[in-house]
């Protein structure tokens, strides 16, 4: 068979350009603690992506619901390479444009930082589907000046990295939005129209709204869904997120992942 051929660079994320890619088993050396003089100085007037998992922690944590979160803290910003929504937190007005989670002490939502913060200083990039290649990440490392944490001593594979981190829990739960995001049915540029987009929008990023969807439509009338399953739905978080790809392939694709029950609906 023939080897894929290299992504061009416009294929990429603009953040991800002219970063330096490591692949599996390279290493670098990082270290980061409030011993740096650069302590923090990363958590201002930067680029944080926010995943589905993102935006559930967040705000359980900071206890507001996903409506309220997605409209206090994230930013939708409107690019010509993205097929499909994607939020980003919004940093203060100020002009240092700190990050609203910053305090002079570090992150004070460090148990439930994003995604984008774990990983730092790796990147991570899902190229463009393609017919018949399964998307594979690709890392890349920021390389900041002002970073001190480059210059330290400790070595790190990206699977170390990602170990120590915590990342494995971010990525098993945000595991079907990546692949509805890398789907095959968006080869050749299709586009899905607002509706849809609006679909994606709300069961990935505004799980409340997702749910009272389910539970206060005819959508338990529609479709046939194990009883134990709807019980998760209602209570479990993780279970509604894990059930949005699931409906979203039916509902943006047409693949058949739902059963419609077999009765009219008046
Ligand atoms: S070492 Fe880098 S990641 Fe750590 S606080 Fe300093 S700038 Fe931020
Ligand atoms: S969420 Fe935490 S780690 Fe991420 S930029 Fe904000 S303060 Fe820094």
């Amino acid at each position: 068979m023939n080897k894929p051929k290299p992504y061009e660079i416009s294929e990429l994320p603009y953040t991800m350009r002219g970063r330096r890619q490591l692949e599996a088993g390279q290493s670098f050396c990082f270290d980061c603690h409030p011993g740096l003089s650069c302590f923090t100085r990363c958590c201002a007037d930067v680029n944080i992506f926010l995943t589905p998992t993102d935006v559930l922690r967040l705000s359980r944590r900071l206890k507001v619901t996903t409506t309220e979160f997605l409209d206090s803290y994230t930013l939708v910003p409107i690019t010509k390479e993205l097929h499909l929504p994607t939020l980003m937190l919004r940093m203060n007005d100020e002009p240092e444009k700190r990050c609203p989670f910053v305090q002079e002490s570090g992150c004070s939502v460090y148990q439930d930082r994003p995604w984008a913060c774990r990983m730092f200083p790796l990147a991570m990039a899902l190229p463009p589907a393609r017919a018949g290649v399964e998307p594979k990440p690709m890392y890349f490392l920021f390389e900041e000046d002002y970073c001190e944490g480059k210059s330290q001593q400790r070595s790190w594979t990206i699977e170390q990295w990602k170990a120590n981190q915590g990342v494995s829990a971010w990525e098993d739960l945000d595991a079907g939005y990546r692949e509805i995001v890398s789907n095959p049915w968006f080869i050749g540029g299709r586009q899905l129209d607002p509706k849809r987009i609006n679909m994606f929008h709300t069961a990935f990023h505004d799980l409340d709204v997702f749910r009272e969807f389910i539970f206060s439509s005819s959508f338990l009338r529609r479709f046939e869904l194990d009883a134990d399953l709807v019980d998760q739905l209602q209570t479990n978080d993780e279970a509604l997120l894990r059930f949005a790809p699931r409906w979203l392939r039916f509902a943006l694709f047409g693949e058949p992942t739902m059963q419609l029950r077999n009765c009219t609906i008046e």
